[in-house]
C-alpha cells in the first residue's frame, strides 16, 4: 500500500481511526468501510503485524469483507473491522480489552465490535464492561454462544442449492460429500449431514478428532493430503483457505466445492478457473455466513431466538440461488456473482435510503 489515502479511495472507505496508550504498550486500528446499510461490524483481530502499514492494510481489507459479508447476506449491517497490534498471546487482557472498549464507545455504534482471530469469547467480556457496542458475547451476557452449529447449517443450505443447480434436486441423502477439517464447524456439518443421510469421507491433521467423529457416525476417512483426490459430489473444505490453488485444481474429482472455510480460492483466477473447469463453486462468504446472521441477529431486537435466527440462517439456500441467476445473467463466474450481489444490495438501498421520513412540523 504507497498512501493510505489512496487505497481508501480506491476501494471507497470512509473512516481509519488510531488507537494507542504508550503506558498499557497498546496499539490498536479500527477501519470502517461502508455504513450504507447500518454500523460497521466486525470482529477484532489480534496479531503480530511486521510493520504499522500491514496491520492497517489488514483491518482495511477485512473491514471490506465484512461489507460485502452482511450485504450479501441480506443482513442491515455495514462493514468494519479492528486490529490490535501485539502477541496474541499476551497474558494483560482486561487493561487490553476494556481500552479496546473504551474508544469503540466513542465510536457511539458507529463500529460493532466482535470475536476473530486472536481474540477470545472473554476478551469480548472485558469489551463489554466499557461499551455495548460488541455482539460476540457468551449466552448468560445475553449473546448467541457458540455459533459453529449456525455456521454449519448454512454451509449445508448453500449445498442444497448447488445440488439443485447440479441434479435438479436439493436432496443430500447418498450423495458422498468429503470433509476437510473436523474442528468446530467440520464437525457440526458431519452431524447434521449425517442426519440427512449423506455419505461422508472426512480428514483432519488431528487424529484424534477424525475418531471421535469416525466412531460416532461410521464414516471413511483419508489422510489429510489425499481428500483432494477423493471421488465425490461435494468437496467441503472446513479448515484452511488457499486450498483452490494450481495443484489441486488438477486433482479434485467433484462437482461441488461448498464449505465454510474463509479465503478458499488461493488467487482470483482460480475462481474463474473453477468455472471454466465446469465445477459448481459457492462461494465461502456466501455460504460460512450462518454464524455471523446468528450472532447479529439479536442486534435489532435484544434477544438471541434459536428459531428466528435459524429462519434467517435458511435464507443462504435463497441467497445462494440469486448468485447463480446472477452468474447466468452476466455470464460471470460465481465469485464474481456474489460481489456483485452484495454491490447490488447497497446501491439499491442507498437508494431507497435517499427518500427520508419527514415528520409534520407544528
Ligand atoms: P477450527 O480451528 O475449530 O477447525 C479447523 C480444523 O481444521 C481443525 O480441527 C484443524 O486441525 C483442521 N486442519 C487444519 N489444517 C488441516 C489440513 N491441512 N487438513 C485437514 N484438516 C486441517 O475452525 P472452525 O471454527 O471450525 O472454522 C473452520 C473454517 O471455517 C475456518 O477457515 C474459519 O475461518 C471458517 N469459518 C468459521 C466460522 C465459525 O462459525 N467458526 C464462521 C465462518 C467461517
Amino acid at each position: 500500500m504507497e498512501s493510505i489515502f489512496g487505497y481508501m479511495a480506491q476501494y471507497d472507505y470512509e473512516n481509519l481511526y488510531l488507537c494507542q496508550d504508550k503506558s498499557l504498550d497498546f496499539k490498536a486500528v479500527i477501519a470502517l468501510h461502508d455504513t450504507t446499510l447500518g454500523p460497521a461490524t466486525g470482529g477484532c483481530r489480534m496479531w503480530m503485524y511486521d510493520t504499522e502499514t500491514e496491520a492497517i492494510e489488514d483491518a482495511l481489507r477485512l473491514a471490506r469483507g465484512m461489507t460485502y459479508k452482511y450485504a450479501a447476506a441480506g443482513v442491515n449491517l455495514g462493514g468494519g473491522k479492528a486490529v490490535i497490534i501485539g502477541d496474541p498471546k499476551r497474558k494483560d487482557r482486561e487493561p487490553v480489552f476494556r481500552l479496546l472498549g473504551k474508544f469503540i464507545n466513542r465510536l457511539g455504534g458507529t463500529y460493532i465490535t466482535g470475536e476473530d482471530v486472536g481474540t477470545t469469547l472473554n476478551d469480548m467480556e472485558y469489551i463489554r464492561m466499557e461499551t455495548e457496542h460488541v455482539v460476540t458475547l457468551p449466552t448468560y451476557l445475553g449473546g448467541a454462544g457458540d455459533i459453529a452449529p449456525m455456521t454449519a447449517h448454512g454451509t449445508i443450505r448453500a449445498m442444497q442449492a448447488c445440488c439443485r443447480r447440479v441434479y435438479g434436486s436439493i436432496r443430500l441423502k447418498d450423495k458422498t460429500i468429503t470433509i476437510q477439517g473436523q474442528g468446530a464447524v467440520g464437525q457440526n456439518i458431519a452431524a447434521q449431514l449425517a442426519e440427512l443421510g449423506a455419505r461422508m469421507v472426512i480428514c483432519d491433521i488431528d487424529p484424534e478428532k477424525v475418531e471421535a467423529v469416525k466412531e460416532k457416525y461410521r464414516l471413511e476417512t483419508v489422510m489429510p493430503e489425499d481428500i483432494y483426490d477423493v471421488e465425490c459430489d461435494i468437496f467441503c473444505p472446513c479448515a484452511l483457505g488457499g486450498i483452490i490453488n494450481d495443484d489441486t485444481l488438477s486433482r479434485l474429482k467433484c462437482k461441488i466445492i461448498c464449505g465454510c472455510a474463509n479465503n478458499q480460492l488461493l488467487d482470483k483466477r482460480h475462481g474463474q478457473l473453477l468455472e471454466d473447469k465446469g465445477f459448481v463453486y459457492a462461494p465461502d462468504y456466501i455460504t460460512n455466513a450462518g454464524g455471523t446472521i446468528f450472532d447479529t441477529d439479536r442486534l435489532g431486537t435484544g434477544t438471541v431466538d434459536l428459531e428466528r435466527g435459524k429462519v434467517k440462517v435458511d435464507r443462504i439456500f435463497q441467497n445462494m440461488e440469486r448468485v447463480f441467476d446472477i452468474a447466468d445473467r452476466d455470464g460471470i463466474a460465481t465469485y464474481l456473482a456474489a460481489d456483485r450481489m452484495a454491490e447490488e444490495r447497497i446501491q439499491q438501498v442507498a437508494r431507497v435510503k435517499k427518500y427520508r421520513d419527514y415528520h409534520a412540523i407544528c
